[in-house]
């Protein structure tokens, strides 16, 4: 019996059976109208309990080959928003497709097999690497779960995986304390791609690193991206990090996209004044380019009992009657451009 159950079963969409093929530039995950709510507190003798709006109904679109960026402060649903699409939280409402196939309908079988599409990079990888078992071991856990390959070819493939993020062969054997931030994220990252996925939710990858670290592990997420034609939804609090890897960028409030554009677009033509705000903490290095700066005021507000109407107008310099009643909804204009603002609205088409 050969050691490989399928021959090229790493990397090759072909050999993926629950999701057909999708062009570059397609649309390969598809959210809609997506809602988690936690119920916190109370449960006592009837005491009310209340809802957090973790996730208050996001609409997005992840193409092939691409990165969609998700930035906004802690606290507005980042996590939350990537844990539903993978099915590691079950969404309370809306849906969430990959490749045409309904994600939240898959059980079983079929769920085993979409989690092999789709991975996630954790935030910090001091905890999410445990640190009793050895890097190939960790590696190579995904591999053994789905049965794509045993022994040597096991190892072999464990091997190419540590050199296509930078480490080296002889780092198969030692324990995560051995490594830097930088290279535990590296075998995280290794962990994800060893099941060939084709989509990778990376929640703040870089944020537990030094500076000096972060744009090797950004870099080197580009790379891969190219090389395997994956597609992130790319996580963060910090606005640069995300404008270095994304194509497209969504900004988060309090659960939900207030904007979202190409990069390039958000940054020569913010329109939310949250976007503005958190473009303002920003050092640009042309100073004529400067957006108007925009002090964030307080703190996010509770998701508990968000503000009636635009979540942001209690932070907001421009907020007007209409702001406090009406919730904008999220309109496109030109250049893919689409803002839920009542006072600075999508550029018109
Ligand atoms: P972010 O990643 O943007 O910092 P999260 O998705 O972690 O935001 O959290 C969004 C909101 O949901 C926060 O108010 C957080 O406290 C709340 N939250 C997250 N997970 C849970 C949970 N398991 N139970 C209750 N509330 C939660
Ligand atoms: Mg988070």
């Amino acid at each position: 019996m050969s050691d490989v159950v399928s021959p090229d079963a790493l990397g090759s969409a072909a050999s993926h059976v629950v999701a057909p093929p999708v062009p570059a530039g397609a649309p390969l995950v598809e959210v809609r109208g997506l809602r988690k709510d936690y119920p916190i507190g109370g449960g006592f003798l009837g005491r009310a309990r209340a809802t957090v709006h973790a996730v208050a109904g996001v609409d997005l679109t992840v193409r092939t080959g691409e990165t969609l960026g998700i930035v906004g402060e802690s606290g507005s649903g980042k996590s939350t928003l990537g844990r539903c699409i993978l099915r590691l939280t079950e969404p309370t409402a809306g849906s969430v497709s990959f490749g045409g196939r309904d994600v939240l309908a898959l059980s079983g079988r079929d769920l085993r097999a979409m989690r092999r599409e789709m991975q996630i990079v954790f935030q910090d990888p001091y905890a999410s690497l445990n640190p009793r078992m050895r890097i190939g071991a960790i590696v190579a856990e995904g591999i053994e779960i789905h049965g794509l390959a045993r022994g040597a070819a096991k190892r072999a493939r464990v091997h190419e995986l540590l050199e296509k993020v930078g480490l080296r062969p002889e780092h198969y054997d030692r324990y995560p304390h051995e490594f830097s931030g930088g290279q535990r994220q590296r075998v995280g990252i290794a962990r994800a791609l060893a099941v060939g996925p084709r989509f990778i939710v990376a929640d703040e990858p870089v944020s537990a690193l030094d500076v000096s670290i972060q744009a090797q592990v950004l870099n080197l997420l580009r790379r891969l991206q190219d090389e395997m034609h994956l597609a992130y939804l790319f996580i963060s609090h910090d606005l640069r990090v995300v404008a270095h890897v994304s194509h497209r960028v969504a900004v988060m409030y309090l659960g939900k996209i207030v904007e979202q554009a190409p990069v390039a677009e958000l940054y020569r033509n913010p329109r939310h004044p949250y976007t503005r705000a958190l473009l303002s903490a920003v050092p640009v290095p042309d100073p004529r380019r400067r957006p108007d700066r925009i002090r964030l005021g307080g703190d996010v507000p509770s998701p508990v009992n968000p503000p009636t109407g635009c979540a942001f107008h209690p932070r907001c310099p421009y907020a007007e009657d209409r702001c406090r009643r009406d919730v904008p909804p999220l309109i496109e204009g030109a250049e893919e451009h689409a803002v839920a603002c009542h006072v600075f609205p999508a550029p018109p088409r």
